[in-house]
């Protein structure tokens, strides 16, 4: 039995490591998605071990959906975790944030219809909106898990003090968030309120777009309609502080004969702070090489050296630089 982590006060029992399927169908965030390598890529993490998979409605405004719900038919349903979200709503042409119980409760309903599937593990309302009261989006959460829709509840790009007012009833399971080695804002913030709450968190971007797999060189750039042109991480002197912090890791990776993104994946798994790392992936050739961050144990020297490689990326209190 590989390592299993249960996702909050819930019954919902997942490996640590996930599949991030934006690029899974997610046309409107990636350019030249194949579905068909993207059905394969989930049913590869499947065949590899891996048991969560994140979707969202967003992602291809429900076309991720719909391809994980293909990929996942041969499979036995009880086996596989499935995470999705809602609060975009489109109907009136523009993108507006909704956590309206009544707009999340018809969200769910269409997820399943898109998934296939009569229940989700864990829905997450994907943003917060300005107008609903989080304990009013959450509690129409609550009654989709009383009706077996759900089950367990997330939250997610939610700041501390609308965690804490979304947790109100104490129903709230799990928050998912961006965190990296490059990002470790909420270590010191959110961290502890979740762990007194029994909340998991669930890092996203973990390997920051694919700057943390270690592949990239000093010489890269990046075409302007590439997003990678745009994010601060792959721009001077981040670019550089982050290739010497990963140069730190490839001595550990060569010694579990694996390759930095495994190691760094496998530096998640047993971060105390996190529940389960959902790396995105493009084929299934890099779910596969990610699953095997599974069978990683990182020894405590192991674990400080990578923590310690990126501590220019933090300040002394925690927060990110
Ligand atoms: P990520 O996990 O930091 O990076 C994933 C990218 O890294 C892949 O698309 C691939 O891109 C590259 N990569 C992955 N494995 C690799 C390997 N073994 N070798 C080489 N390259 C590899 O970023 P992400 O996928 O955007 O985020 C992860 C997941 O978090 C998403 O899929 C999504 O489910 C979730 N998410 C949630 C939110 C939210 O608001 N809740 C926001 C963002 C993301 P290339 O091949 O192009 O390099």
């Amino acid at each position: 039995m590989s390592k299993q982590v249960t996702i909050g006060k819930s019954d919902v029992v997942a490996t640590p490591l996930g599949m991030g399927t934006n690029a899974v169908g997610g046309y409107n965030l990636f350019p030249n998605l194949d579905d068909a390598t993207g059905v394969k890529s989930v049913q590869t993490a499947l065949n590899s071990g891996i048991t969560l998979l994140d979707t969202a409605y967003v992602y291809g405004l429900g076309h991720s959906e719909e391809l994980v719900g293909q990929a996942i038919k041969d499979f036995k349903r009880e086996d596989i975790v499935i995470a999705t979200k809602g609060a975009h709503d489109f109907s009136t042409g523009s993108e507006v944030i909704s956590n309206d119980p009544k707009f999340l409760t018809e969200q769910v309903d269409n997820s399943l219809k898109r998934l296939g599937t009569d229940y989700v593990d864990i829905y997450y309302i994907h943003f917060p909106d300005k107008d609903t009261p989080k304990a009013e989006a959450v509690g129409a959460l609550q009654r989709l898990r009383e009706q077996g829709k759900i089950k367990a509840i997330g939250i997610s790009n939610f700041s501390l003090d609308q965690i804490k007012e979304a947790n109100a009833d104490g129903y709230v399971d799990v928050v998912e968030d961006e965190f990296s080695l490059l990002h470790q804002d909420h270590g010191s913030d959110m961290m502890p309120y979740l762990k007194e709450n029994n909340i998991s968190f669930v890092p996203y971007f973990p390997l920051a777009s694919g700057l943390l797999t270690g592949k990239y060189s000093n010489n890269q750039t990046f075409p302007d309609d590439d997003i990678r042109s745009q994010i601060a991480d792959f721009k001077e002197p981040r670019y550089s502080n982050a290739l010497s912090a990963i140069d730190q890791v490839r001595p550990i990776a060569d010694a579990h004969s694996a390759t930095v993104a495994q190691v760094i994946l496998a530096w998640y798994i047993e971060n105390p702070l996190i529940s389960v790392v959902i790396p995105g992936a493009k084929k299934p050739e890099q779910v596969e090489a990610n699953a095997k961050a599974l069978n990683i144990t990182l020894s405590t020297d192991e674990y400080n050296t990578i923590e310690n490689a990126f501590k220019g990326f933090k300040d002394p209190s925690g927060k990110s630089l």
